[in-house]
């Protein structure tokens, strides 16, 4: 087998309703970057990432368009290990993060969707796993919010079928954390699951008061209290606090991941197949979680992440994020008493409806 063609396109995708966090404020588009691998006149493995806005989208198109593709040009694209490698080589000197790790991601998934098709398998059952049911959690980009608007929300998305939430913090006033905390954790009772996201906005010192006050309502986890960087931060607020912290949606290559974890710095690692470096990365971090006794759970990309949690034993909850997807793909992942289910297609299972992708593609 070899790879005749990378083709990428990009687009701008308009949310149906403006969302809001602590880091990028008022967001009401996300830019979608494919990648369509193509081997021999009937098979093609899709691939593609995501970026807040229109934020380094063009860049990682053009690093797909002028720096990948053509070094992967007539090679075997099941061998996902050494393309990796070559992609990895190839933009190390400019890359090793940023804008390369999302190109390699779009890229790499696109490979390994190619793979388990020319092999006629599920992607999950390919990467070993037993079955293809994952409990998942509804996730909020909800900082706006009020609480009589959280708590609303969080009813009707139990009547959807969740079992398990996340809320965005990180408000002014920690006083209107504890109190839109307090809203859902109301509503949904003592037992159920309910994480909080930060996005990064505080300081060591005042995310362990953060940490304090919110430990009331039980949350399963603290996300991105702080720079995705500090990792003497994280050891800090995970020895200190009384939350458990969940970080790595900001962490773009393996090795941020390994000091991560290895260094004790976080309780729930977080890899965004999107940009940690792709399908061969994440299963790395996975992998690297399970061998330091962790969970893996997964930020964005619900569609594709149903898939890797239903191959490893450590699985944590995936997360069915804002920027959803669903207008445009055909079989949209569903939610039935907490879990999704991946796909029993050949490869990773997301096929998207290209005629209306079209209307949203900003690189003709
Ligand atoms: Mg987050």
């Amino acid at each position: 087998m070899q790879l005749d063609r990378l083709r990428v396109t990009r687009h701008s995708i308009p949310l149906p309703s403006p969302v809001s966090d602590s880091t990028h404020g008022t967001i009401r588009t996300f830019s979608l970057v494919t990648v369509r691998a193509e081997a021999g006149s009937s098979l093609e493995g899709l691939g593609y990432t995501y970026t807040v806005g229109e934020s380094a989208a063009s860049s990682i198109h053009s690093l797909i368009e002028d720096d990948l593709a053509p070094l992967l040009a007539g090679r075997d694209p099941r061998c996902t290990e050494e393309a990796w490698r070559l992609m990895w080589r190839a933009t190390h000197y400019a890359g090793r993060g940023g804008p390369a790790s999302f190109a390699i991601s779009a890229v790499d998934m696109a490979l390994w969707d190619l793979k388990a098709k020319a092999l006629g398998e599920p992607l999950w059952r390919l990467l070993g796993g037993n079955s293809p049911r994952v409990e998942a959690y509804a996730s909020g980009i909800d900082l706006d919010q009020t609480p009589q608007e959280l708590a609303d929300r969080t009813r009707a998305r139990m009547a959807a079928g969740f079992r398990a939430f996340k809320m965005k913090i990180g408000r002014d006033r920690l006083s209107e954390d504890v109190e839109r905390v307090s809203a859902v954790r109301e509503v949904i009772g003592p037992d159920v699951p309910l994480m909080v996201d930060a996005n990064m906005k505080w300081t060591v010192a005042e995310a362990l008061r953060a940490s304090r006050a919110l430990a009331a309502f039980d949350p399963l986890w603290l996300e991105e209290p702080i720079e995705p960087g500090d990792i003497e931060g994280h050891i800090r607020i995970q020895r200190e606090g009384p939350v458990p912290v969940a970080a790595g949606e900001n962490l773009h290559t393996i090795s941020e991941f390994t000091a991560m974890i290895s260094g004790g710095a976080v309780a729930y690692p977080q890899p965004d197949v999107t940009n940690c470096g792709g399908i061969t990365a994440w299963l790395k971090v996975a992998h690297l979680a399970e061998a330091h006794g962790l969970p893996v759970t997964t930020h964005g990309a619900h569609d594709v992440h149903v898939a890797l949690l239903a191959a490893v034993p450590n699985a944590s909850f995936l997360e069915i994020h804002g920027f959803g997807l669903d207008d445009f793909v055909r079989r949209p992942l569903s939610i039935s008493d907490g879990a999704a289910t991946a796909s029993d297609r050949p490869g990773h299972g997301v096929e998207f409806d290209w005629e209306l992708l079209r209307a949203y593609q900003v690189d003709r």
